[in-house]
Order: C-alpha cells, then sequence, then structure tokens
C-alpha cells in the first residue's frame, strides 16, 4: 500500500496490500510477470543480489514480483513481518519444517489435523529422524507434558480439518513461550478475516491458499509467514542462528535480524525444495483475496445457517458444528473466531455408509469432491472416499463415523443450499 499507515481497515487491506500502480505502464491490476529471469543492472548488482546483500529478482523458482505481490497482501493482513509463498500448501509446511528442523529434533503436535499434514509428519519427517508426539489439541496438560529436551515445534490449526476442534492459540503460545518452542499454526479454515494467530502469540502462520484465500477452486499454493518475533539466537536453532554452510557460511539470524528465518527459508530452502508458486497462480489467488472478507461473511453466515437446518433434521444423528459443541468450545469460537466455527464442518446421518453415499448422489448444488474453499458448496463422504480402505472401528478412531458427512459451504443463497440437503434427506428411506 502506499507510504502511510492511514488507510488500516481490514476490506481496503485486501484489496491494496502490496498492490502498487506498475511503475513503467500504469496498469491498475497486477501485472503478470511470467518470466523465468530478470536481466542484471552491472555484474555487481548481480552479485549483490547473489550474495544477498541487496534485495533483487535473479530467478523466479525464489522471487517472482507477482508472487511477491501476494506474499506482500497474505503477510499485510496476517500481521506478519514477511512471508513466502510455495507451490501448495504441503510444500509450504515441508518448508517451514525443513528451515528450522534438524535430524534428532522432536514436534509437538495437535491431534485435530489435516489428513495430509498427519502424513506428513509421520512419515516424511520421522523418515529425517524427526520425532513426533500427537496431542489433544484442548488438552493444555497433554502439550505442557508432552515437551522433551530436543522439543523444537509445537503445531496445530486453529479449526482441525475436518474435526472443526478449535486451538486456544494464546494459552499454547504461552507454554511454547515457557519452553522456547516457537508456536506454527496452520490458519486455511479461518483466514486472516476470522483470526490473526500471530496477534494471540504464534511465531509461525502457514496456509493453503488453495482454500479460502483464493477461494474459487482455480489453483493450488501455500505460504509461510513469521512474526519476527522469536528468538532464533537462544541457543536452540543453530540450524537458522549458526553460519550455513549451505549459503557460504551466512548467519541468516545475526544478518537479517527479524527477517532471518524468513531469508533462509527463501534463499536456502526454496532454493533446494525448488517448489516455487508460479506467477499466474499468484495472479489468480492475490485476485481471491481481493474479496475474501465478503465471501468469508458469506460463509460462514451460510454455514451457521445451513447447520441450523441439518441440526432439526430428524435424518441427522449428529451436527459436528461450533454451535452445538461444548461451552469451552463455544468460548474459543467468540474469543478468536468471531464466534463462527468457520464454514467447513461434518454430521453424521442416522443411516450409515450405504445412506451417506446415497445422500451425495442426491444432491444437486453441492459438488462432490475432495476440496474445501471453493465459493461453491462442496460435499463428501468421507468413508467411501478420503478412507474407504478403512474397516468401521478404523473409522472410529479417526473420529469418522460410517454416515458421516463433510460439507464446504459456500457463497451461494442459503436458502438453495438447504433446498438441495432437504431434497437429499427426504429421499433417503
Ligand atoms: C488443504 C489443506 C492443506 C494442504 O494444502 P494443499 O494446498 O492441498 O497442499 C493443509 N492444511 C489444511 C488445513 C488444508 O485444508
Amino acid at each position: 500500500m502506499g507510504s502511510d499507515n492511514e488507510f488500516n481497515g481490514f476490506q481496503t487491506r485486501s484489496v491494496h496490500a502490496g498492490a502498487r500502480p506498475d511503475a513503467n505502464t500504469g496498469s491498475r491490476a497486477q501485472p503478470i510477470h511470467q518470466t523465468t529471469s530478470y536481466v542484471f543492472e552491472s555484474p555487481d548488482s548481480a552479485a549483490a543480489y547473489f550474495n544477498l546483500q541487496e534485495y533483487g529478482n535473479t530467478y523466479s523458482r525464489i522471487m517472482n514480483p507477482t508472487v511477491g505481490a501476494l506474499e506482500e497482501r497474505i503477510a499485510n493482513l496476517e500481521g506478519a513481518v514477511g512471508g513466502v509463498a510455495f507451490a501448495s500448501g504441503l510444500a509450504a509446511q515441508s518448508a517451514a519444517l525443513f528451515t528450522l528442523l534438524q535430524p534428532g529434533d522432536h514436534i509437538v503436535a495437535s491431534r485435530s489435523l489435516y489428513g495430509g499434514s498427519v502424513t506428513q509428519l509421520k512419515h516424511l519427517m520421522r523418515k529425517l529422524s524427526v520425532d513426533l508426539d500427537f496431542v489433544e489439541a484442548t488438552e493444555l496438560d497433554q502439550w505442557k507434558g508432552a515437551i522433551k529436551e530436543n522439543t523444537k515445534l509445537f503445531f496445530g490449526e486453529t479449526i482441525g480439518n475436518p474435526s472443526g476442534v478449535i486451538l486456544d492459540i494464546e494459552a499454547i503460545s504461552k507454554i511454547a513461550k515457557e519452553n522456547e518452542v516457537p508456536l506454527m499454526v496452520d490458519n486455511t479454515f479461518a483466514t486472516p478475516y476470522l483470526c490473526r494467530p500471530m496477534e494471540w502469540g504464534a511465531d509461525i502462520v502457514v496456509h493453503s491458499v488453495t482454500k479460502f484465500l483464493g477461494g474459487h477452486g482455480t489453483s493450488i499454493g501455500g505460504i509461510v509467514l513469521e512474526s519476527g518475533e522469536f528468538d532464533w539466537s537462544n541457543g536452540r536453532f543453530p540450524i537458522v542462528a549458526e553460519p550455513s554452510p549451505a549459503y557460504h557460511d551466512l548467519e541468516f539470524h545475526e544478518t537479517f535480524g527479524t527477517f532471518g528465518y524468513l531469508m533462509k527459508l527463501r534463499a536456502e530452502t526454496l532454493r533446494d525444495l525448488g517448489a516455487c508458486m508460479s506467477p499466474f497462480n499468484a495472479f489468480l489467488i492475490g485476485l481471491g483475496v481481493e474479496t475474501l472478507p465478503l465471501r468469508m461473511q458469506q460463509h460462514i453466515d451460510n454455514a451457521s445457517t445451513v447447520a441450523e437446518f441439518l441440526n432439526a433434521s430428524d435424518r441427522v444423528e449428529k451436527v459436528h458444528y461450533v454451535d452445538y459443541s461444548t461451552p469451552a468450545q463455544r468460548d474459543l469460537a467468540d474469543k478468536y473466531l468471531k464466534g463462527s466455527g468457520g464454514a467447513v464442518f461434518c454430521f453424521d446421518l442416522a443411516g450409515g455408509r450405504n445412506e451417506g453415499v446415497k445422500f451425495i448422489e442426491n444432491l444437486q448444488l453441492f459438488s462432490h469432491l475432495a476440496n474445501v474453499g471453493d465459493a461453491k458448496s462442496l460435499v463428501i463422504h468421507p468413508a467411501s472416499t478420503t478412507h474407504r480402505q478403512l474397516s468401521d472401528s478404523e473409522l472410529f478412531d479417526a473420529g469418522i463415523g460410517p454416515g458421516t458427512i463433510r460439507l464446504s459451504i459456500g457463497i451461494e443463497d442459503s436458502e438453495d443450499l438447504i433446498s438441495d440437503l432437504k431434497n437429499s434427506l427426504d429421499k433417503l428411506n
């Protein structure tokens, strides 16, 4: 945004942060810099860029102006010092982990995580000799009790996918700080419209921008953001603070201060893993962010209306939405999420697995697919798709019943959404 801080509303920043009229052409919309590389002004400036003595474009695997505009916009909305975008949410998470962990380190993570994140932690991280303990997101004693000498990260989701469990970010960050451990929060389901985890003490925030931030189901992408407040020189993170042999002995923390972690994330991890975001995806996602506040409000209003309808239906055994959850969870929703539980939730059909399949077949407006956070309403029946290899007892352990349906509520008219759900429920006999 301009040089001043006078225009600070969230909607204004969603539209303007990171965007300036193009210096050469005056183009008001964000230009798509579809280029691999950039002509250096001189051999000296080329050397300065590669030495990280000056900040400038070299090669689009590491930075690109269109991707940079998106990074600045989302960092602004989250209250971060900066961000680095990646090819997907899981690429962003891998890079965030790679940058601060070493073999022999230990992670404490919430049990209520996206399935792909569980796999990433359990298998990829263990393959790299990083140890792991899962804890109940809501049990503060478990977070405290799981800490070991070598614990280097706390990780949880603001709103768990798909459980809907809300994280007590402030309380967990307090435990993390007492133990000099950074807290990383996946804020995909809340978005900075509902919650800005850094305001409650989170050190790193990650997103799958594939979901609500992009908002239209067009592009896969991810981002890592940092508060700039964690002390990486506390003696427990030599990988960030000490001279890096992977970058001619640069000391990232000492050289770049609050930007040390992010510089290492970009100049080393993104360089080496190579999972960069394409400029075209950054353009589409940035366009999506312009309407984030308008869409999110409609998403959550619709979600609460639809949850209320389902909760009143005889065909529905239970609705896993915050409005029908425990008083403790409703208090957390009030504190962190404007009273909302987001726009993705599950409900259980009384009739089990066969009814689940039939229910989905009969829907017309809801699309049956494996994504969430689209402007269009989406539905999936985990027991017959993503979790179909599991027995009923294994499903139970994963918190999924044979008749569990996951909805991602879009921005259509809620009357139409309810009418589609009602038609399909009425056809179950
Ligand atoms: C989808 C999702 C991810 C993974 O993101 P991709 O962009 O699909 O790689 C991570 N966390 C949450 C909460 C998600 O919903």
